[in-house]
């Protein structure tokens, strides 16, 4: 099992202009603004589930993003 990041679409405020997670993710091109949903979206295979996205999210209590078991 490994541990990769999900966005909780309802709960996400990139539609407001939050780019927190897209900021901090250490790795390249892993968390993207999707356009057409207008959320924040990982791209799993990129992923490696190291938390921070979650932890910058909940600091700004959004809490709309959460690790996930594969
Ligand atoms: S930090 Fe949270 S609220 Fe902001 S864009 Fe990322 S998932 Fe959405
Ligand atoms: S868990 Fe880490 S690598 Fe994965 S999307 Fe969040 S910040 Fe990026």
């Amino acid at each position: 099992m490994y541990a990769v990041a999900e966005v909780i679409d309802e709960d996400c405020v990139a539609h407001k202009g939050c780019r927190l997670c897209i900021m901090y993710c250490p790795e390249a091109n892993t968390i993207l603004f999707d356009a057409e949903k207008k959320v924040a979206k990982v791209i799993e295979p990129s992923c490696k589930g190291c938390e921070l996205c979650v932890v910058v999210c909940s600091a700004a209590k959004h809490n709309a993003i959460r690790l996930v078991h594969r």
